[in-house]
């Protein structure tokens, strides 16, 4: 679930195709003009215009071009993947999901979605479960590779659908989120990840609140502490953090009080006082 920054080597029997084109030829990249993220106004001048749309709210959001690159159709893996989902529309669904949570709508004038303009994703027979990386030539091009091995694992096998669909969500956090260029901590990264996930209702069985150690232990420990951060001080607050953290290198000393009034450590003991005294009551009941 980690984020790479290098992708790894193409195998020579790789099997290709693009979801939403009507040829699964892909031209040769062009070199594309370098955008910094902190001038948003100027991408959208020089983005091409996007064949399709996602809509939110009654208004569309550009959506990517999105492929699938199985490279091991041998793999029992390979088909179970096939099988458990529609590959056409696994990945376009994620995409919605993530901009509703992240942006709510293109016109939402609070917050800004990144130019992410394609996204390529990886079926490979590798450890770990899966890890999202922008391409060499242009970080707005970005590659989710997801473990053939992983996927052939998944136990029960009435889990593949809710698993596969889960992790694609979360990998596809990290190609809409914001970094704070690159100082985001790792923990606060993979938190809001788990927080769409959590919020899809895509958690895995194994999830539960644990409220030990610290607040940006990641995954799902800190997606709790956001959603509890949410029903706290309201509906936008997660998209508030997340538009922050494209504006401004992060600071934790000043990004919590702007943001939210209090000190990141603050706002973690409620959490935990408040989860403890739930428990309470709901231990009486
Ligand atoms: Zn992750």
């Amino acid at each position: 679930m980690a984020i790479k920054a290098t992708t790894g080597p193409v195998d020579s029997s790789t099997v290709t195709a693009a979801l939403t084109s009507a040829t699964t030829a892909t031209p040769s990249p062009v070199p594309l003009p370098r955008r910094t993220r902190e001038n948003p106004e100027s991408e959208s001048e020089i983005l091409p215009p996007l064949d399709e749309a996602v809509t939110s709210g009654g208004h569309s959001f550009a959506k990517p071009k999105l492929r699938l690159e199985i490279r091991d159709l041998d793999h029992p893996g390979a088909a179970k993947f096939l099988s458990a989902v529609n590959s056409a529309t696994v990945l376009s669904t994620a995409v919605n999901n993530v901009l509703r949570l992240l942006y709510r709508s293109p016109s939402d004038k609070h917050t800004t979605v990144p130019p992410t303009r394609s996204v390529t994703l990886i079926l490979r027979d590798m450890g770990g479960v899966a890890y999202t990386t922008g391409i060499d030539l242009d970080s707005d091009h970005k590659e989710i590779h997801f473990s053939l091995s992983y996927i052939n694992s998944i136990s029960p096998p009435s889990r593949l659908t809710h698993e596969i669909t889960g992790v694609l969500t979360h990998e596809l956090v990290h190609c809409y989120q914001w970094d704070a260029h690159g100082s985001c901590p790792g923990g606060l990264i993979e938190g809001v990840a788990d927080w769409v996930r959590l919020n899809c209702d895509l958690s895995p069985p194994h999830w539960k609140k644990e409220t030990g150690g610290d607040w940006d232990r990641g995954y799902q420990h800190t997606a709790y502490f956001l959603a509890y951060l949410e029903h706290r001080f309201g509906k936008d607050t997660v998209r508030r953090l997340n538009e922050k953290l494209r504006q401004h290198r992060y600071a934790v000393e000043t990004f919590w009080p702007e943001l939210l009034g209090q000190s990141v450590e603050e706002l973690y003991g409620e959490y935990v006082e408040y989860e403890k005294n739930k428990g309470e009551v709901d231990d009486h009941e």
